[in-house]
């Protein structure tokens, strides 16, 4: 995969405008490739466009509600009105959420559910019929949670959600290979964005999950660069069905 690999395609990241997401697009920008990313915050979203247009690829921020089918239809509309195709979607909105089982409340759990696993189907549903349509192939990239392998107290919703992605991702794999569209899930270990904030401050746990990371640290944002670049090219044909885990050997210690 070289640096202008992606030249000339276009890739979509829902939240893109921080966190993971921003650390693919950025990779993916820098890889030649123009960067859409949806998202509902505005200020943000304008701000990692800034960044990415600094790159000198192209770069528009879409406002997205991925648990609102018709603000994600609408969201496809948009990006289509200003690029030509999408060759590379990746599905990676989503919150987490903790809260002991006894306690945890149907809200909780829609919630959760409703963002993570609803919203990446019809993301997902949204980006596949423009690609089955357009019939140039592509590569659709979900975004799952190490919390799918080892079990956690109090994300049980969460956890539901991101192995019903991988679910949903090996289903895709099978169905549309047909179309030349190849379906990977990313699975990251603890990394250090907005959604680690509460476990940022505890040195307690810092300590426990550096200490057992092999690696010896959390990971950022940016080491899920090169599996996006990667991912987004069209050189691993064969490559779909897969998850890819990216957690610095947490879970194998
Ligand atoms: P961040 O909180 O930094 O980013 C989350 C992104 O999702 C934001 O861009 C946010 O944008 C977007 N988002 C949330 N809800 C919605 C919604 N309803 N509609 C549209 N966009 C939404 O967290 P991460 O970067 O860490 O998270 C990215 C993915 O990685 C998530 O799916 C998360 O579950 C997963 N993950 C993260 C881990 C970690 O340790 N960081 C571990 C395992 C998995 P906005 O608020 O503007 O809508």
């Amino acid at each position: 995969v070289t640096s202008s690999s992606l030249e000339g395609t276009t890739a979509v990241i829902t939240g893109g405008n921080r966190g993971i997401g921003l650390g693919m697009g950025i990779a993916l920008a820098r890889a030649g490739a123009d960067v859409c990313i949806w998202g509902r915050d505005e200020e943000r979203s304008a701000a990692a466009v800034g960044q990415l247009l600094e790159i000198g690829v192209d770069s528009l921020a879409v406002r997205c509600d991925v648990t609102d089918e018709d603000s994600v239809d609408e969201a496809m509309a948009a990006t289509l009105a200003r690029f030509e195709g999408i060759d590379a979607f990746f599905a990676n909105a989503g919150i987490s959420h903790q809260r002991k089982f006894v306690e945890m409340t149907l809200d909780d759990w829609r919630l959760v559910m409703t963002t993570n696993l609803e919203g990446t189907f019809l993301s997902l549903r949204a980006a596949v019929r423009h690609m089955v349509a357009r019939g140039e192939g592509g590569s659709l990239v979900a975004t799952g949670s190490f919390a799918g392998i080892h079990g956690a107290p109090g994300f049980q919703h969460y956890t539901a959600s991101k192995l019903g992605i991988v679910g949903m991702m090996r289903c895709l794999a099978v169905e549309l290979a047909r179309h030349r569209i190849r379906c990977n899930t990313l699975i990251p270990g603890i990394i250090d964005t907005d959604i680690q904030e509460d476990n940022r401050g505890n040195e307690k746990f810092v300590a426990v999950t550096t200490g057992r990371t092999p690696v010896r640290r959390w990971g950022a944002p940016e080491d899920f660069g090169a599996a996006a670049v990667y991912l987004a090219s069209k050189e691993p044909l064969f490559h779909t069905g897969d998850e890819l885990l990216i957690d610095g050997g947490y879970t194998k210690f």
